[in-house]
């Protein structure tokens, strides 16, 4: 149904004012609210989770499949896309939706973090152990740093073929614009819990400036692009665990404008101590404009969701959902599984009696844990369907639990079952 608003996307909508966010209801004891984010590609209902298509394609998922589910918009990484193919066959494709056959809306996450991880030496995640090391650049210590930062921008070789490449504030802004996704994040230096604290104020202010120069980037080719749909710009609040660097992040990006150009939402990314993750979101969100939508990157494991809601976020992003998929691990209301395990070979109820998802409807954990176990293709697709459509309704029931004003016990209901049984079983 809803690829019925793609086909004409472009002409409809070119002004700043095709991009907007309401707010229809806010918590009067914390900081969770419910909203709309319009975009040229249609609406988002928040809080909403979006799942991730890193190069513009939901792992072993066809667009159909995920609108289905219920996914209302896509996420993709700019830093994969300008590798491959190139941001500049999605712009003559007509941008990333059309490219990939997805009507809704878009995001694009800048790049910085996947650059960044180049030079901390991690593949894929930036290691969120605080208790292990402190030193600047231990991370990368037995590895080649494939990435290095100076105040103007990131040079980095291509984890595909060892090219060099350089991102800076404005080349990230180009990137996004030709890769055409409605929102778009700005170019920030992504910091790890292992840097010192001197080296996160330098980071910060480095990521200040960058700010600056993406607004400025973002305007003269929004105004240059005529004829293009409105892409919004989301400015990234750091600040690792640190209240006063946190705070003045919010703060300066909150209020920053630049010739009439200000963020239209923000991202809050970086390293967040899960831990210390409600705190640290809640110093940002108290601060930034409460009318303008806040996006948590990267985080998507259904207890941080709980979190990220109560204290004000109204998108997420995750690759979790998808990758744990295809190791055959699968959430459900009694908590997360690992559908290989011989304990399923002749359980023939669903993945999850209480999902609504395709899978569940038709298949058995039998068929699954045969799948998994004989590695067919199929079993990515039917474990993510699954996966995704179970953190996506999961957001889906925080957003009409505070319409109803429930939020408190049906959170508390859902822990409760999820994580006390993920305790005892996870394999
Ligand atoms: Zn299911």
């Amino acid at each position: 149904m809803r690829c019925g608003l793609m086909s004409n996307p472009a002409s409809r909508f070119g002004s700043v004012l095709s991009f907007s966010f309401e707010i229809k209801h806010a918590e009067s004891n914390s900081l969770a609210r419910v909203g709309t984010i319009n975009t040229p590609h249609g609406p988002i209902q928040t809080p909403a989770f979006i799942p991730v298509g890193t190069k513009a394609t939901v792992k072993s998922v066809l667009p159909e499949a995920m609108a289905d589910l219920g996914a209302q918009a896509l996420l993709s990484n700019a830093y994969h896309l300008y590798l491959q193919p190139g941001s500049d066959v999605l712009d003559e494709a007509g941008g990333l939706g059309t490219f990939m056959n997805w009507p809704g809306p878009t995001f694009t996450d800048s790049g910085g973090f996947q650059v960044l991880s180049l030079g901390v030496g991690f593949k894929k995640v930036l290691a969120m152990d605080a208790q292990t090391f402190r030193r600047d650049d231990v991370i990368a210590g037995n590895k080649d740093r494939l990435a290095h930062v100076d105040d103007e921008g990131v040079t980095f070789k291509s984890h595909l073929d060892g090219s060099m490449h350089r991102f800076t504030p404005e080349v990230s802004m180009q990137v996004q614009h030709q890769i055409g996704a409605d929102i778009m994040f700005a170019f920030d230096e992504c910091t790890t819990l292992h840097n010192t604290r001197p080296y996160q104020e330098l980071a910060m202010d480095r990521t200040y400036a960058w700010a600056l120069r993406c607004l400025d980037e973002h305007k003269r080719l929004t105004e240059e692009r005529v004829g293009k749909t409105y892409q919004a710009l989301f400015g990234v609040i750091q600040g690792a665990q640190y209240e006063d660097l946190r705070k003045k992040a919010a703060r300066d990006l909150g209020s920053m404008e630049s010739g009439g150009q200000s963020f239209d939402g923000f991202g809050i990314g970086g390293a967040l101590d899960k831990g210390q993750l409600s705190t640290i979101i809640s110093w940002v969100n108290e601060i930034l404009p409460e009318d303008k939508p806040r996006h948590l990157l990267g985080i998507g494991a259904p207890e941080d969701l709980f979190v990220g809601v109560e204290n004000g976020c109204d998108t997420f992003d995750c690759v979790l959902a998808s990758r744990i998929a295809r190791t055959s691990a699968v959430y459900t209301m009694e908590g997360r599984f690992n559908l290989s395990n011989s304990r399923f070979k002749r359980d023939f109820s669903p993945i999850d009696a209480e999902c609504d998802c395709y899978t569940c409807a038709n298949y058995t954990r039998a068929y699954m844990h045969h799948v998994f176990r004989g590695k067919e293709i199929v079993s990515a697709t039917l474990a993510t369907i699954h996966n995704e459509r179970f953190i996506v309704r999961l957001v889906d029931q925080m957003r009409q639990a505070l319409l109803d004003g429930n939020f408190a016990d049906m959170k508390e209901q859902f822990l409760g079952r999820y994580l006390h049984r993920s305790g005892q079983s996870r394999d």
